[in-house]
């Protein structure tokens, strides 16, 4: 390693070290502000673009969850993450002949938006005996051209999927239109609490709504306050970043 980039990557250390306490920090306080412990938010990782040195130093700082959104990025840096006290989740657009990456290497994939994919999953995870945790991906802003199932079909989906062996349905995820006014992502934020609340009051068969992943750097603060208690948070702790 040249001396640059050594003093590079130890930048990037001391980086995530401040930042990890910064984010920690407004989470508690979001928690706290919301009635909630802090405790029960989970903090996710997403490491795009993010050397596996630096994403080991957050685990080593206490990062016990991070999300991968690229199954080839995922694929390349599988084997060099420091796994042993933390979860490693798939948060990226899924297609279904991708699917034999993830399963029994990833602990959730949080981005299931079509019953094509919930089969997939199933049928793979079954075949080497085990059930993969999923989220639903709700396209809550209902925006053209983005994952996630539109708010109209998702109780179909959530019934349809809740059907198959190999899965377990967790919770529900969301990424609201980027950019939009602060009261707009509330909004949006709230819908979904409300879809989270509703079907976990269902109580259906194999459907546990324990997650409820929503919140990226920009907003992860509002969205515990409507309710989220899984957020995941990239360019907070990790910087801006180098798409190359
Ligand atoms: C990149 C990414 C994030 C984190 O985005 P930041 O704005 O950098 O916090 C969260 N969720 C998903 C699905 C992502 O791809």
């Amino acid at each position: 390693m040249t001396e640059k980039l050594s003093s590079e990557l130890e930048q990037r250390f001391l980086d995530v070290e401040e930042n990890l306490k910064v984010v920690r920090g407004r989470i508690e306080e979001a928690a706290v502000q919301s009635g909630k412990s802090p405790k029960e938010i989970t903090l996710l990782a997403a490491t795009k673009t993010v050397p596996v040195e630096v994403i080991n130093r957050g685990i080593a700082l206490g990062i016990d969850h991070i999300g991968e959104n690229r199954v080839q990025e995922l694929r390349d840096k599988y084997t060099s993450y420091d796994l042993s006290n933390c979860e490693l989740h798939f948060i990226g657009h899924l297609q279904t002949n991708k699917v034999k990456y993830l399963v029994g290497q990833v602990s959730m994939i949080q981005s299931v938006d079509q019953m094509k994919l919930a089969k997939e999953i199933s049928r793979l995870s079954e075949k080497k005996n085990l059930s993969t945790d999923i989220l639903i991906e709700v396209n809550i802003g209902q925006e053209a051209n983005k994952s996630g199932v539109l708010p109209q079909n998702l109780y179909e989906l959530v019934d349809a999927a809740a059907a198959l062996p190999g899965i377990r349905i967790r919770g529900l995820m969301a990424i609201p239109p980027a950019g939009a006014p602060e009261k707009e992502t509330m909004n949006y934020f709230s819908q979904m609490h409300q879809y989270f609340i509703d079907i976990k009051s269902k109580k259906i068969d194999n459907v546990s709504m324990d997650f409820l992943s929503m919140g990226m750097s920009a907003d992860y603060y509002q969205a515990i306050l409507a309710g989220a208690n899984l957020v995941r948070v990239g360019s907070a702790l990790f910087g801006p970043r180098n798409y190359h």
